[in-house]
C-alpha cells in the first residue's frame, strides 16, 4: 500500500486564506448559492450537496479546469484502462492500488482542489470524503462530473463525460405479456448481443465511468447470461439493479443468487392494488401474486428495492390503494412511471392521464409523502416544478430521483436537470443499439460499430438534447426549464418533435387538447435525425418496426425538400 505524502509547502492555514481570497469572485457566478454551514450540519444528503457545490466553486475556475485536464489521460492499473482522475479519487478515498507514481501526484492535486472547494463550500472534508468516495460507482460518478466539468465547463444543467445511468433492456424475451410493454417484448430477437459481446459492454461502460446500471427488458431475470453480467457489472464498482415483473423473485432462492451475484437494488412492477386487475393486465393469471411475493421477499432479504407502479386513468383512482399495498408488505419506495405512448403502450392515448390529472397526480404524490413513511417519486418531470410549488420554494424532486427532504435538493435538483435522455442516462436496446432513454427509441449508434464513448460524446441527438436552448416550444422559454424540461420522450412520441414540448404538462395544455382534437402525431420534426438512423441501418443490425414509420416520413420529407430546393436552383 502506498501512503499518500502531504503536498509540499500546502498546509490548512494555506488552503484557509486561499479560500479567503477566492471566496468573493464565485458566489455571484453561480446558480445556487454556497451552502450555509446549518446546511451542512443537517444530514448526510447535505454532503452531497457540499460536494456539488464544491465542484463547482473550485472548477468554474479556469485555472483549477487546466490542472484537472491532465487527470484525463489513462492508466492501466489492476488490467482496467481509466483515467487518472479515477485511479486519484480512489487514492484519495484511501484505496490501496499499485498505481504509478504519476497517479499519487495527481491524487494529491485532486486532494487540494477538493479540499480548497469543501472549504469554501463550508463543508466537512471528512464527512464529504466519507459520504461520497466510500462506495466506488459514487466515485465513477464524480468522474464523470469532474471529466464533464473539466471538458465543457460549468453547465446548467451539468454536460457529463458519461452518463450516471445506463438502462440495459437486456433482451426481448419474456414470460409476461403486458399491455403497456414499451419493448414489445415477447421472444429474443436473432440479433441480440451475444454473451461475448454483453462482456464487450460491460468493459465500455466501465471505460465510459457510467456509475449505474438498471437491467430491464423483456424479463432480464429468466435469460441465461442475467447472473453472468450482473457479477461483471457489480465487481468493476458499478451499481447493478434489475427491474422486474417478479415472477423469478418470488423465489426467495432466486432472489438471493441475484443479491449474491453483486444486485444492489430490485424494482417490481405492480398495477393494481387489485390481483385480478393487475393479471388482466399482465395478461399471466398469478402475476399479482407473484410480484407482491418478489417484494416481499426483498424486504425479508434487506435488498434495497422499490415498487414500480403506471401513472395512467386506472391507477389514478388508485393511488391510496397502492401505497396501501406497499406499506402492508413494508415495501419502502414506490415509483410513478409517467405513460409513454411507445411499444404496446402506442396506442393508450384514451388511458393516459390529461394536464390536469397528472397535475393533480402528483400533487397527491407530494402530499402522500409527507403523510406517509414511503419514499415516493415518479419519472414525470414536472413533479419538480410541483414539489417546488407546494412546498413554497422548500424543496424540489427531480424526476427518477429520490432526494428526500434536506436543503441539498435544491442543488441537486438543478445539476440534475429533470429529464436526463441523452444527458445524464441512455437507453441500450438488446441488440447493443444506443437510445436516448427506453422510452425514446431512436437509434444513436451502436456499440459493435462503435465505443459507447464515442456515442455518447459525438451522438447529433444526445448533443441537442443537453443544451436546454435547443428547444423549440414553450419548454425553452418555461422558468422551470432547468429543473424539468418536458420528457423527451412524450414529447417525441405526441408531436414527433423531440425538442417541442411535453404534452403532459399543465403549461402545455393547449397541446394536449390539438393532439386529442387531431390524434397523434402531429407532425415531423426539423431535427435532422435520420442520419443516425441510417448508420444503424448494416444489414446485421435489428431496426424495430416501430422506427421505419417515421424513417419513411422523413425520408420523404427530405427528399420532397431536395426536390424543391433542386427545382429553386
Ligand atoms: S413547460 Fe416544459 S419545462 Fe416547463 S414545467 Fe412544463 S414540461 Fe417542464
Ligand atoms: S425521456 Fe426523460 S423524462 Fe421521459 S422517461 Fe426518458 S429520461 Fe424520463
Amino acid at each position: 500500500m502506498i501512503k499518500v505524502v502531504e503536498m509540499d509547502g500546502w498546509t490548512d492555514k494555506d488552503i484557509d486564506s486561499l479560500a479567503d481570497v477566492m471566496q468573493d469572485p464565485f458566489p455571484k457566478a453561480m446558480n445556487s448559492p454556497p451552502s450555509q454551514k446549518k446546511e451542512n450540519e443537517e444530514g448526510g444528503g447535505n454532503h452531497l450537496s457540499t460536494a456539488l457545490t464544491a465542484f463547482k466553486l473550485i472548477l468554474g475556475n479556469p485555472l483549477s479546469r487546466a490542472l484537472l485536464r491532465p487527470m484525463l489521460k489513462r492508466y492501466e492499473v489492476n488490467g482496467r484502462d481509466l483515467p487518472a482522475l479515477y485511479w486519484a479519487l480512489s487514492v484519495y478515498a484511501g484505496e490501496s492500488l499499485n498505481e504509478p507514481m504519476m497517479i499519487r501526484f495527481q491524487a494529491e492535486t485532486l486532494k487540494l482542489l477538493l479540499k480548497l472547494g469543501i472549504k469554501l463550500a463550508h463543508g466537512d472534508e471528512e464527512a464529504v470524503k466519507e459520504a461520497l468516495l466510500r462506495d466506488p460507482h459514487i466515485r465513477r460518478g464524480i468522474w464523470v462530473v469532474l471529466e464533464g466539468i473539466a471538458k465543457y465547463g460549468i453547465t446548467v444543467p451539468q454536460k457529463l463525460a458519461g452518463p450516471f445511468l445506463v438502462v440495459w433492456n437486456f433482451t426481448n424475451m419474456c414470460n409476461f405479456h403486458c399491455k403497456h410493454c414499451y419493448q414489445r417484448a415477447d421472444k429474443p430477437l436473432p440479433s441480440e448481443l451475444s454473451l461475448e459481446e454483453k462482456l464487450d459492454l460491460v468493459n465500455q461502460l466501465d471505460r465510459a465511468g457510467v456509475a449505474a446500471v438498471a437491467i430491464s427488458g423483456g424479463e432480464p431475470t429468466i435469460h441465461p447470461d442475467f447472473l453472468r453480467i450482473v457479477k461483471e457489472l457489480s465487481s468493476r464498482g458499478i451499481h447493478t439493479s434489475v427491474a422486474t415483473n417478479g415472477w423469478t423473485f418470488a423465489d426467495m432462492e432466486n432472489l438471493k443468487k441475484a443479491v449474491d451475484a453483486g444486485i444492489k437494488y430490485v424494482e417490481v412492477s405492480v398495477d393494481s392494488a387489485k390481483p385480478e386487475k393487475h393479471d388482466e393486465f399482465r395478461g399471466i393469471p398469478g402475476a399479482w401474486e407473484h410480484a407482491t411475493k418478489a417484494l416481499e421477499n426483498a424486504v425479508n432479504l434487506g435488498i434495497s428495492h422499490g415498487m414500480a407502479v403506471v401513472m395512467d386513468k386506472d391507477t389514478y383512482g388508485e393511488i391510496d390503494d397502492l401505497l396501501d399495498l406497499a406499506e402492508s408488505i413494508g415495501v419502502r419506495r414506490v415509483i410513478f412511471f409517467n405513460l409513454v405512448p411507445t411499444g404496446r403502450a402506442e396506442d393508450m392515448l384514451k388511458v393516459d392521464l390529461s394536464p390536469e390529472e397528472r397535475e393533480e397526480f402528483m400533487k397527491q404524490v407530494y402530499h402522500q409523502m409527507k403523510k406517509r413513511k414511503l419514499e415516493l417519486l415518479t419519472t414525470a418531470p414536472q413533479y419538480a416544478r410541483v414539489t417546488l410549488l407546494e412546498s413554497q420554494g422548500k424543496n424540489v424532486t427531480p424526476a427518477h430521483f429520490y432526494i428526500g427532504e434536506n436543503n441539498a435538493v435544491k442543488t441537486l435538483a438543478e445539476f440534475i436537470g429533470g429529464c436526463g435522455a441523452g444527458r445524464i442516462y441512455s437507453g441500450i436496446e438488446p441488440d447493443g443499439t444506443i437510445v436516448p432513454c427506453v422510452f425514446l427509441p431512436l437509434p444513436v449508434g451502436n456499440i459493435r460499430l462503435k465505443p459507447y464513448k464515442q456515442i455518447w460524446e459525438e451522438s447529433n441527438i444526445f448533443n441537442l438534447l443537453r443544451d436546454r436552448d435547443n428547444f423549440t416550444g414553450q419548454c425553452k422559454t418555461c422558468p422551470y426549464r432547468n429543473i424539468c424540461g418536458g420528457c423527451r420522450a412524450r414529447a417525441y412520441h405526441y408531436t414527433i418533435d423531440l425538442l417541442g414540448d411535453d404534452p403532459g404538462c399543465i403549461i402545455n395544455k393547449r397541446l394536449w387538447e390539438d393532439i386529442v382534437r387531431q390524434g397523434k402525431p402531429k407532425g415531423i420534426s426539423e431535427i435532422s435525425w435520420v442520419d443516425e438512423s441510417v448508420v444503424m441501418r448494416g444489414p446485421s443490425l435489428y431496426v424495430p418496426s416501430y422506427y421505419s414509420a417515421v424513417e419513411v416520413t422523413a425520408e420523404k420529407r427530405l427528399s420532397s425538400e431536395y426536390v424543391s430546393q433542386s427545382a429553386e436552383v
